[in-house]
């Protein structure tokens, strides 16, 4: 970004700065912002600049979903009423909120914190594929739902994770079609997301 040539004073090119660092975030996006919070009452940039710290100082992965959580484990791989002989894995927090808020599964949750994807240089070392191999090894886990998203990316990390984790549990199973094509998870309707859950297919 070119803001060697923005007439501001030096704590607003900063923020400008920081906040373009940001995902979809353009500069114009980051001036837009950082002027809003110029204009806006102490208090509640304090609010803001505090909670921001807060996820980072309270906030840690669960070592056996890696979902983040301010315990670990966290409240749903440590709740007895939940299935433990299922796993559905996804690609990032989000998606156990939105697969929650169905009220359609039971089971417990993976978090990858990605996909696989070649043109951004994420390779399996970056998801935490490592961690879920490890939590089905002698496990009692009867089924795997890979509910990564139906793009590219998606479907090629859960054709992956079936040749990975194919001998290692019983059943693994893919979300049915349904979902619109190339959208993420999080944007799908509860209706949409409990028939594809209801509807999923072996892998
Ligand atoms: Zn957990």
């Amino acid at each position: 970004m070119n803001s060697d040539f923005l007439p501001a004073a030096e704590p607003v090119l900063r923020l400008i700065e920081q906040l373009h660092k940001l995902p979809g975030i353009g500069p114009k996006s980051a001036q837009r912002l950082t002027y809003y919070l110029v204009r806006m009452p102490s208090e509640e940039v304090r609010a803001l600049a505090e909670a921001m710290l807060a996820v980072k100082e309270r906030i840690t992965f669960c070592s056996r979903c890696q979902n983040v959580t301010e315990r670990d484990p966290c409240s749903l791989c440590t709740d007895p009423r939940r299935d433990a002989t299922a796993i559905c894995v996804v690609e990032e927090p989000l998606d156990v909120l939105a697969i929650e808020r169905t009220h359609s599964y039971r089971g417990l949750y993976h978090v990858l914190h990605g996909v696989l994807s070649p043109m951004n240089n994420v390779g399996p070392q970056d998801l935490r594929i490592a961690q879920l191999l490890e939590r089905l090894k002698g496990s009692q886990v009867a089924e795997v739902i890979l509910a990564t998203n139906p793009g590219l990316e998606g479907e090629a990390t859960a054709m992956y994770l079936h040749r990975l984790i194919g001998g290692l549990t019983p059943r693994v199973t893919r979300l049915a079609r349904g979902l619109p094509a190339g959208g993420d998870l999080e944007y799908a309707d509860d209706v949409t997301l409990t028939h594809a859950l209801q509807g999923r297919q072996p892998f």
